[in-house]
């Protein structure tokens, strides 16, 4: 079974994952809003990332700085000056397109990737990405602003306040997670490349010389967090930015991978920033921002160790790993197998019957498992329907209630992947649920 992007955009709808934005409109192109069930499920992406980044790290902690900032800072950062896209036209079809994305052998003949047509790529404009508005009521006299287009800078303004106020010492860290805007030339593929999107960044402060070791243990760490949230191990993959694809900051650059249908992609970067970004600040700001260790007495501008991965090119990295069609007898089963502990809904409650006093018995099963889970009543059609539904939906868990269980208290509990059905005291079911959804951690 090939997944497509098609088959993942079209269950997304369908389930409530993930909607075009403004769709009634003509929708607005490279943004998109999350339904019901995409909340959930990117809700626990988030928290996925953030216990394991910041609960279980004593020396890592976190923020949530404002969107908006100084306009110096986009200064400081780069950005204003170097966040620029090469953008050409095709003079015959009128489509624009990243230079540094033409194959080679077509740029060298001018030659658009799209129609074909010889010598008719414009020279390329600096296009820069980020987005700018307006502070203050007048237009014309308002300061222009950015929408911040990397969560990063939030921390590094920020890194002495947040040092001083938690008294932590170097090593440590500052995780975000939190809104980047990119006027992108080039978006698409669903939610791989839009123009709004969330990042979940960690900015890692060490001692000059402690920077490489540090630099590996991030890089083994981030990895095994992607198998942690039950990612195939053999779509993942390392690649090290050569000198040409290393930003001017970084020292050392490694991307995780991931292989999607349009094939091997960036889904998080690692970079060793050396201390461009404080140096920066520190000049252009003019505030000291080194640090003083008190242990050596020594006092140096700390290097920067970044993990930067994208919230929703994460999920989509999860719902396009997870997306299976299963040959059954008869028809055939989508199911997303999704990771227990990411799944949005944990368990669906069915009633075999509206009688017979079942569906009263499975809302009060519904009701007691609510306090501790998300769970879903299901009375609507054939109980083979209701499981295939939840099946699109991710659901690892369905509890139905049948005639036995007005005799002896049981209910089935069946696994989506395996499809096995269990029979198990009806009281014993939030122990059952924990037990199962653990086991994946
Ligand atoms: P590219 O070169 O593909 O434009 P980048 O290398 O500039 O991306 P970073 O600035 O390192 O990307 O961003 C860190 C992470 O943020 C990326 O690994 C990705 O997961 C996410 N990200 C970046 N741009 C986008 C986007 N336009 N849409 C969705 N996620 C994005």
């Amino acid at each position: 079974m090939a997944v497509t992007m098609e088959k993942i955009v079209s269950l997304c709808k369908r389930r409530g994952f993930i909607f075009q934005s403004s769709e009634i409109y003509g929708k607005l192109n490279a943004c998109y809003d999350y339904g019901p069930l995409g909340v959930e499920l990117k809700r626990n992406v988030k928290e996925t990332w953030w216990r394991a980044m910041v609960y279980e790290n004593e020396n890592i902690v976190g923020l949530d700085a404002a969107i908006l900032m100084h306009p110096k800072v986009w200064e400081a950062s780069g950005h204003v000056e170097g966040f620029h896209d090469p953008l050409v036209d095709c003079k015959n079809c009128k489509q624009r397109f990243r230079e540094d994305e033409i194959d080679p052998e077509k740029l060298a003949k001018r030659q658009c990737p799209v129609c074909g047509a010889k010598d008719a790529l414009t020279e390329p404009r600096q296009f820069n990405l980020m987005f700018k508005t307006h502070m203050g009521p007048v237009e014309e006299t308002a300061s222009q602003i950015y929408l911040r287009p990397e969560t990063a800078q939030g921390i590094y303004v920020n890194y002495k306040n947040v040092m001083d106020s938690s008294r932590l010492k170097i090593p440590f860290g500052i995780a975000q997670i939190g809104k980047a805007f990119r006027n992108e030339i080039t978006p698409g593929n669903f939610l791989f490349r839009t123009r709004e999107f969330e990042q979940m960044e960690m900015q890692y402060f060490v001692k000059p010389g402690e920077d490489e070791e540090v630099f590996e243990h991030w890089k083994a760490r981030r990895m095994a967090w992607y198998e942690s949230i039950g990612i195939r191990k053999e779509k993942l993959r390392f690649h090290q930015h050569g000198k040409d694809e290393l930003a001017h900051y970084a020292k050392k650059a490694f991307d995780i991978q991931y292989e999607y249908p349009i094939g091997w992609k960036e889904l998080e970067g690692i970079h060793n920033r050396t201390d461009f970004d404080l140096s920066r600040h520190q000049e252009y700001s003019g505030k000291d921002m080194t640090y003083f260790d008190d242990v050596s007495r020594e006092r140096y501008l700390p290097y920067i160790i970044e993990t930067s991965a994208g919230c929703d090119r994460t999920l989509l990295t999860v719902l396009v790993d997870a997306y299976d069609e299963e040959q059954l007898e008869k028809e055939t089963r989508t199911v997303l197998r999704l990771d227990p502990k990411l799944a949005p809904v944990k368990a669906a409650v069915f009633p075999l019957v509206n009688r017979d006093g079942m569906p009263e018995i499975a809302r009060k099963i519904t009701e007691d498992l609510k306090k501790e889970y998300i769970v879903f009543y299901d009375e609507s059609g054939a109980v083979g329907r209701r499981y295939r539904r939840q099946d699109e939906a991710g659901t690892p868990f369905c509890i139905t209630v049948d005639s036995q269980t007005l005799q002896d208290d049981t209910v089935t509990i069946r696994e989506r992947d395996s499809m096995k059905q269990d029979r198990m005291a009806m009281n014993g079911l939030s122990i059952e649920l924990k037990k199962r959804i653990c086991k994946s951690e």
